[in-house]
Formats: structure tokens, sequence, C-alpha cells
């Protein structure tokens, strides 16, 4: 007798027929306020060594149809190791084909990061003695809105802001953020301490706490999508943004990092602010010495693929990077990593996932320190 459930941190399925191992039919269930669907997480029991076939009949409609090319769903046993499971997308119908080799077995879209992981995080941050730990305000559904700050907050000190999660099925982009958080509160880190000698560093590590829990891909507990909602948040509909910009405009902001996945293309990569009214030569030179510095430091970022640059002007300015880019005139990237793989290092086991993840974020203080002479006006 099979049993599929999601009633979990996270999870999102919705069941249409689990009579038969071999044509298990599953539908992906929409953002719980919105119609963006993707983001998949349930368990399987009393499936030990028989073969499973799960189709998702809407496959076609989700927010990213493409994204199901080349594509193949993650699984685990015990929720803590990940790999990839053989996976298929023919005329619209997305299906894993799977032989669990136990009775419980967990699928989802990628590695989650839980809401307990969440806490965990902030709570090893601030025991590390390096790093404060503020409440900015509330979500919709009445969850923390934690701001980690990590410096001495001296006035001359450069403001380095960076932010995940904003689309909550984004998950490797809080493993990201667990790497960067690693590195810079190792007091044994030579590149940290320096950079903390001349900035003081504000992370916000989930943007969208509702949307994690609920299993959402891209909202907020009210319908939002966070990243178009920056130039007129709301305490109602983005409370989540409105507390984060207030603070950012209190603060100042010198280098902005945007932390997201991308569903379709197998690379990672950034997109800067070159549409923006603020854009200038100086901001373009700071692009091309960061790019340089981080794929210097990690031979998983690359500049060749990525979405198409904008024209000058045409931004869209609802967008986190473009907004605080040219509020604050600063150097700002939304960094983008693959639901996939990356195409440059593939790995058939795991493809991109939590660990990678984790490592980029190591890296990528490498690529901050490389600019942090030159970030100040
Ligand atoms: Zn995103």
């Amino acid at each position: 007798m099979l049993k599929i459930t999601a009633n979990f941190d996270a999870g999102s399925v919705v069941v249409n027929d689990a009579a038969d191992p071999a044509a298990i039919r599953l539908s992906l269930r929409p953002d719980n306020a919105s119609g963006f669907k993707q983001w998949f997480y349930f368990r399987l029991q009393g499936a030990a060594y028989q073969n499973c076939v799960m189709t998702f009949d809407n496959a076609a409609e989700s927010a990213y149809p493409e994204g199901w090319e080349d594509y193949a769903a993650v699984a685990s046993y015990d929720r803590r190791n990940w790999f990839r499971v053989p996976s298929s997308y023919e005329n619209g119908v997305f299906s894993i084909n799977h032989t669990p080799l136990a009775n419980s077995i967990y699928y989802a879209y990628f590695e989650p990061y839980s809401h307990e992981q969440h806490l965990q995080l902030l709570g090893d941050a601030q025991g590390s003695g390096l790093c404060q730990i503020d409440d900015l305000g509330s979500t919709v559904e009445g969850r923390d809105i934690n701001l980690l700050t990590i410096g001495n907050q001296a006035e001359s000190d450069l403001k380095i802001w960076v932010i995940a999660r904003q689309h909550p099925g984004e998950t490797m982009a809080e493993w990201f953020v667990e790497g960067l958080l690693g590195r810079l509160l190792d007091p044994q880190d030579p590149t940290a301490r320096a950079l903390l000698d001349r900035a003081t560093f504000y992370i916000v590590p989930n943007m969208n706490p509702d949307g994690s829990v609920l299993g959402n891909l891209r909202t907020n507990a009210a319908g939002a999508n966070l990243n178009r909602e920056w130039e007129t948040p709301t305490v109602e509909k983005s409370p989540e943004v409105y507390f984060v910009r207030e603070k950012m405009l209190e603060t100042g902001v010198d280098l902005f990092l945007d932390i997201h996945g991308d569903e379709s293309i197998p690379f990672v990569f950034m997109a800067g602010t070159e549409g923006v009214p603020a854009y200038n030569p100086r901001t373009a030179a700071l692009e091309t010495a960061f790019k340089h510095a981080f794929a210097t430091a990690s031979p998983d970022f690359q500049d060749e693929h990525g979405y198409p640059k904008d024209a000058p002007g045409q931004a869209n300015m609802t967008m986190a990077t473009a907004w605080v880019g040219n509020r604050f005139d600063c150097l700002a990237f939304t960094l983008e990593m693959p639901f996939k793989d990356n195409h440059n290092l593939p790995d058939d086991d795991f493809g991109w996932n939590g660990q990678r993840s984790l490592r980029l974020g190591e890296s990528v203080l490498s690529a901050i320190w490389a600019v942090s002479a030159d970030l100040k006006k």
C-alpha cells in the first residue's frame, strides 16, 4: 500500500492517483496565494524495491516549463543526503522513474533548506560572538524577519548587504548564505578578518520565511513576488521587503548581492544594473572587476551564459538589484545558481546542490575583498 504525503515544512504536491507504483499520477501544487507552480517536495512510503513511475501531468503549466528539460529530481532517505534520480520531460509531462531501496523516501525539486535549519543558522551565527541578530519586523504570517549584522558598524565602514530567498523555492540561496557566513565568522580566515576591518555586513538569510514553510516557489503568504515589490512595498502585502528596505535606507549600501536560483539556465551567473538610470562608468568598471575576481575565486562562476543585458534605462525598477543599485548608486548584482547543474563542471550524481552552493558562498568573499578598496565613492 503506497502513501504519499507533503504535510510537513516546505512540503508540496497534489496526489491524483497512487494506487499503482508503475503509474503514480501527481500534479504540481501552486503557491498558496498565486498561480506560480514548480516546487515539489513529498514523501513516498511503502514502495521499497518497487519500480515507481511518478508523473506530473501539469508540468507544462509551471512557471518555467523549460526548467524540466535536462533536469533530474532529487531524492533522499534521511533528508540529509540528496541525490539525483532518473527523470524525463516529454509531451508536457514530467516523470520521475525510480526504485526506492527503502520503505520511506523523499523527493524534491531541489535540496531543501528547512525553517529549522534557518533558525539554527541564526543561532550558530550569534553563537560565534561576531554577529548581532536584529528583528526587523514580522512577515504576513507573523514569522520573524531577521537581519544578521557582522562588523564594527563604524560610520566609515563599507556597508555590504546580502539578501537571499526572496523566492522561497530557491533554497540554494540559503545554502549559499550558510557558506558565506561560515567563512565570514571564522576568526582564522584572513580574508574575513581583513574585510571586517573595513566593512560591516548586513545579511538577511531568508527574505521569505512564510513562502519557505508553505512550500511556495516564488511568492510570500499574500501572493506577492517579493522581487517585484521594491519600488512600493507595503506592510500588508510585502512587509518582508518593506522592513528590509527601511533598514537599508538607514544604513546606506556600498555593495548589494541578491541571491537566487534559476530554473532554466544550467550555469552560475550574475545580472548587474546596466539598465538603471544611475548606471555609470564607475559601476561598469566595478562590475567587471568583481566578475573577474569571482571567476578567479570559483571555477563554478562564469560570465558567458546568463540573462540578456537590459538596454540603458530599461531596467525593471521593481526588482531589488535595480532599485538598490539605483537608489544607492552602488555595485549591485542578482546572483543566480542552477536548479539543474553547472554544465561547466557537471556532476551526474548530485547535479548542483546544497554543498556546491555553500562553497560558492564561501568563495564570493574573495571577490568582495578584491573590489573592497574601490567600493567607497
Ligand atoms: Zn529568484
